[in-house]
């Protein structure tokens, strides 16, 4: 009998980190579940990937903001038919400005897709891999987590949890089989700071990077059971920065940073 193929679950598959994810474990040769709110996105990546790997691909469409979005989600991660071996929590987004002056509204779909799916998506997916003793989880969260930042507080907010959440499940799963790694990126050239209406033209070039690199990244430190992965030297270094200085400075320099809202 023929070992079943790897099943692997992203979020936020239809454009940048995560359908990139998608490609990459595709070309791994794991069959995926692919979900965002874009079915006619989704559609087409299945396609492609189907056609150029020869894995199966099950399109999911659901607004994570959404309590039906977040509940159709879940059923599919606690169902085992077939079991997904990796859930890859991607889908994420952010707003700009002062917290003062941002929509109620939009700072709480920040919180319910950022912090409530990783967490329900996370619980849904546990218990079931728990119980094979393997498979795990890759939370996409940033370095904007690893210190507070100005004009983006509320995503820099959710992201320290994402990072802060995911490391402390890591710990309390080992011996389990099952594995659980935070991914915290830099600016990463995707479509994400155009939906939060930035102007990524004030960042300079040579700290972006393209979501391929990110990735492969990613899936490298997974495989070795990592908890923690920060993609690019100078990620690494910005990030050791900000663990040694004061926190006083470190929030002034990232409010320096910050891309401007256009
Ligand atoms: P992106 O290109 O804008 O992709 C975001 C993805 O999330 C899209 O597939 C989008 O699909 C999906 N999404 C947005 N709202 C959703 C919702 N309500 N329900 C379900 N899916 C939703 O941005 P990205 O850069 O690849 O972002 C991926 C992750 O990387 C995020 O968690 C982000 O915080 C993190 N990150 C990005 C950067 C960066 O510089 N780009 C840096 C650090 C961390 P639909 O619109 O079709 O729903």
């Amino acid at each position: 009998m023929s070992t079943p193929k790897p099943m692997a679950l992203v979020t936020g598959a239809s454009s940048g980190i995560g359908s990139e994810f998608a490609r990459a474990l595709a070309a791994r040769g794991d069959d995926l579940v692919v979900v965002a709110r874009d079915t006619s996105r989704l559609d087409a990546l299945a396609e492609r990937l189907e056609a150029k790997y020869g894995v199966d691909v099950e399109v999911l469409s659901a607004d994570l903001t959404s309590k039906k979005g977040r509940a159709v989600v879940e059923a599919r991660l606690e169902s085992a038919e077939p079991a997904v071996d990796l859930l890859v929590n991607n889908a994420g987004v952010g707003t700009y400005g002062k917290f003062a002056e941002l929509s109620r509204e939009a700072e709480a779909r920040v919180i319910r897709l950022n912090v409530l799916a990783v967490v329900q998506l996370s619980h849904a997916a546990l218990p079931g891999m728990i119980e094979r003793g393997r498979g795990g989880i890759i939370n996409v969260s940033s370095l904007a987590g690893h210190q507070p930042t100005p004009l983006n507080a509320t995503y820099g907010g959710t992201k320290a949890f994402v990072t802060s959440f995911s490391q402390a499940v890591h710990e309390e799963l080992r011996g389990t089989g099952v594995k659980v790694m935070v991914l915290c990126p830099g600016f990463t050239r995707t479509e994400f700071q155009e939906r939060a209406g930035l102007d990524s033209g004030s960042v300079p070039s040579f700290l972006w990077q393209t979501p391929e690199p990110v990735v492969a990244a990613a899936l490298r430190a997974y495989d070795q059971g990592r908890a923690v992965c920060i993609p690019g030297a100078l990620n690494q270094a910005g990030a050791a920065f900000s663990s040694t200085l004061p926190a006083g400075i470190t929030r002034r320099i990232a409010g320096a940073v910050v891309p401007r809202v256009e």
